[in-house]
């Protein structure tokens, strides 16, 4: 038995730190508390961003990071957008590998697995910087033992439809960052108290999106419909890996942007799901929108939804080859 998603953590933690324009080496430590200086860039302008992603142990007692390079290079772009230091690529990946190596024995047996925590803040002590790019910052890595994400376990999610507040800012949709979810978060809040839903949908104007927290993807025995990625949603590495297996599979993929109207019509035929590394496919089984109902596939995870995510978990799990080359040994 696997604590609460998140809860628990390994005890040891990757970490290096920008100062004086390079990155100090990658060094393993204890988890422990460590001090911040009260004027911290991030504590006031939000300078950070996080990833999220697995290592899963095979039948055979290897263990495998799924798509460490996408997880590595998604970090940068965020970084970038946020005007913080980029961690390397190769830096940041032989610090993940290291971690994973030190802790491999916390590593759960299949489905559970060790999730991944990389967080990157802006350390300058200056609350004068409102309007600069932190010059220094920290970047730790956090091993987390997982079980199952959704409590609910298997049973269809039910969403709250909102067609009007937007997640977060248009052009930052695409960062992984606290900002994001801070922003999203009294909306989800209340849509939760209120409507006793799972998640909320965000539609802006009737632009269908994502959650706060997994991509959303229309899907039916021919094809598989999601959003493009044009600067609003978060690029996730569940979703690629949901779209390159669907259209190996023979569905026909769309990346294309979504009304509403599309949706509530799909639902009362097809099926609806979230993509996400700690969800990995998740099926959606209720709609609210205003004073309607919208149930999913009468309510039930469809049929094409347990066949997807079924084909990435086979990947995960090591019972399926991986022919799309997603896994990195450590
Ligand atoms: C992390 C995240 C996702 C899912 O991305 P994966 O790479 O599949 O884990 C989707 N939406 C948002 C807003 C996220 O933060």
């Amino acid at each position: 038995m696997v604590a609460q998603f998140g809860s628990q953590f390994s005890a040891t933690v990757a970490h290096s730190a920008y100062t004086g324009g390079r990155w100090s080496a990658g060094e393993l430590a204890p988890l422990a508390e460590f001090a911040m200086h009260p004027a911290a860039h991030v504590l006031h302008y939000g300078s950070t961003c996080f990833e999220g992603l697995k290592a899963y142990r095979h039948g055979d007692g290897s263990v495998h990071i799924f798509r460490l390079d996408r997880h590595v290079a998604r970090l940068a772009n965020s970084a970038r957008l946020l005007c913080l230091p980029v961690p390397p690529a190769d830096q940041l990946e032989s610090m993940i590998r290291g971690l994973v190596e030190t802790v491999r024995d916390d590593i759960p047996e299949y489905p559970s697995a060790l999730y991944l925590r990389p967080l990157l803040f802006g350390t300058d002590a200056n609350i004068g910087s409102a309007a600069r790019p932190s010059n220094d910052a920290t970047l730790y890595i956090l091993a987390s033992p997982v079980g199952e994400y959704f409590e609910k376990g298997e049973q269809a999610l039910r969403l709250w439809v909102e067609d009007k507040q937007m997640r977060t800012s248009p052009h930052f949709g695409q960062v992984k960052t606290g900002g994001n979810y801070a922003a999203a978060l009294a909306i989800v809040t209340a849509a939760k108290a209120r409507y006793a839903v799972d998640q909320v949908l965000f539609c802006p104007g009737g632009d269908v999106q994502e959650t706060a927290a997994a991509n959303f993807l229309l899907i039916d025995d021919r094809q598989v419909v999601t959003k493009r990625l044009d600067g609003t949603i978060l690029p996730g590495v569940t979703r690629a890996s949901i779209l390159e297996l669907a259209a190996d599979l023979g569905y026909t993929v769309e990346e294309r942007d979504i009304g509403l109207e599309e949706v509530f019509a799909w639902v009362s035929q097809g099926e609806a799901a979230l993509s996400g590394t700690a969800a990995v496919l998740t099926g959606v089984g209720m709609l609210l929108h205003d004073n309607d109902e919208h149930p999913v596939n009468g309510g039930q995870v469809g049929p094409n939804t347990i066949r997807l995510r079924q084909a990435l978990m086979d990947i995960h799990s090591g019972r399926a080859p991986d022919r799309f080359g997603w896994l990195s040994a450590v």
